[in-house]
């Protein structure tokens, strides 16, 4: 594919806000709930959410080589995704032709798709598109690893010995990742103490958020059967912003020696729209290099990176939102092709559904930090919010929210947000 191709700026009839995050060419996936209480899959173009099964009903997609109807109508998209490239890029084609600027409808068309196929998107409750059905985290940012190890570790020898010859993960929690918007409580749990000699309980005091991306895995594999990096995109779907909740305090009682259990798992946050790698394809860029070179089984060639910007912000009760922290997804050491890869090569099987999250994307600058631990370097550096007050870590009643969005020669393709407010723990 020639950049032409891909930067090709389409117009559509349906209005798209400058700036926004879902022009023609961008076209993500979720599962959207009317105000009627039909729940169906969704795009999105502009401020304007599309029901793909109203849509479908209406008759648009007659003729075409694959039939949607049944998995529009599901209220996850598993089904769906698990249609294969294929379906997907027909129906990518035929949504970019229906809603083309030169194909539009005549009034009476269009007045009749009104609040049966197109809906004000903040009429639309997004609701979880994936049922995930497994869960990994990794930890594939260079800076974000070193920072770690500097605080809690060797400041000389920040990173363990395996890290640059595999991408470092752990099996996570599927049950309780969430949608967006989904509050979350501040978790309680046992923790020890500077300097005391036994540990306490109560809510964590070092609640944290984590910046990650992760990918939906788009095909299943048998038991036994390992994906090659080189075919491994063939395996993802797409994207969502992740919001990896962490309590860093039960976190570094509870780690050793297998990990992360309890200080993880109290609630994940997704973004609500699944933006495909297709939509991505004018966005790669290169990984950083990688030095000692890695296993063969882990080496990739070409662009493996999505230059994707990214950032975060908090937002006080009743307060204004403040950015603490802007990186970018090009930073990872480990892309995703390794990741599934590695994840694969003894045989683990992997399904439509599953959640792959990066780890906390950090890029070099401090501002660029995915984490407050480290933005605050453990609250040594506490950051001034707008209204005065100071942040070591993130207080009840912030909203933490997440946005991302890559861009260039015109083009944005966005991801909407990823929010979520902290609940006091319970008493
Ligand atoms: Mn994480």
């Amino acid at each position: 594919m020639i950049l032409q191709d891909l930067l090709m700026n389409l117009k559509s009839w349906i209005e798209i806000p400058a700036g926004s995050d879902f022009p023609l060419e961008n076209l993500p996936f979720g599962i959207g709930r009317s105000r009627e209480g039909e729940i169906a899959a969704y795009t999105r173009i502009g401020d304007t959410a599309v029901n793909l099964a109203a849509l479908d009903a209406s008759g648009v997609f007659t003729g075409m080589a694959f039939d949607y109807s049944a998995a529009f109508r599901q209220p996850v998209l598993n089904d769906f995704i698990a249609m294969g490239e294929a379906a997907h890029r027909a129906l990518r084609k035929a949504l970019q032709a229906f809603f083309a600027a030169g194909n539009k409808p005549d009034a009476t068309l269009i007045k009749s798709l009104t609040g049966k196929v197109l809906f004000p998107a903040a009429s639309v409750e997004m609701l979880m598109p994936v049922k995930v059905t497994d869960y990994t985290d990794f930890y594939s940012s260079i800076e974000h690893a070193t920072n770690v190890g500097k605080m809690f570790r060797d400041p000389a020898n920040a990173l363990l010995p395996n890290w640059r010859h595999l991408p470092v993960g752990y099996h996570g929690r599927a049950s309780s990742i969430v949608i967006s918007g989904t509050d979350i409580r501040r978790p309680r749990g046992q923790t020890m103490p500077a300097g005391a000699d036994a540990p306490v309980f109560g809510p964590s005091k070092m609640l944290d958020f984590e910046l990650e991306m992760a990918f939906v895995v788009g095909k299943s594999t048998s038991l036994g059967e390992p994906v090659a990096a080189a075919g491994a995109e063939d395996y993802i779907f797409g994207f969502l912003l992740f919001n990896d909740l962490s309590a860093r305090d039960i976190q570094s009682w509870e780690y050793v020696p297998l990990g992360p259990f309890l200080s993880k798992n109290f609630g994940s946050v997704v973004s609500p729209w699944i933006v495909t790698l297709e939509a991505l394809e004018p966005f790669r860029v290169k990984g950083p290099e990688q030095e000692p070179g890695v296993l063969p089984y882990l080496k990739t060639e070409g662009l493996r990176n999505f230059d994707i910007n990214l950032e975060v912000l908090i937002r006080p009760d009743n307060g204004t939102e403040n950015i603490v922290c802007r990186s970018n997804f090009r930073h990872m050491y480990w892309n995703i092709c390794q990741q599934l890869a590695h994840h694969t090569v003894n045989g683990c099987n992997i399904n439509t559904g599953d959640l792959y999250a990066s780890g906390t994307i950090s890029g070099p600058e401090p501002g660029s930090y995915g984490s407050m631990l480290e933005l605050t370097w453990r609250g040594t550096h506490p950051i001034r919010l707008s209204d005065g007050t100071e942040r070591k870590f993130v207080n009840d009643h912030d909203a933490v929210i997440m946005r991302g969005y890559a861009e260039r020669d015109g083009l944005r393709i966005g991801f909407g947000e990823c929010r979520t407010k902290i609940l006091p723990a319970l008493t």
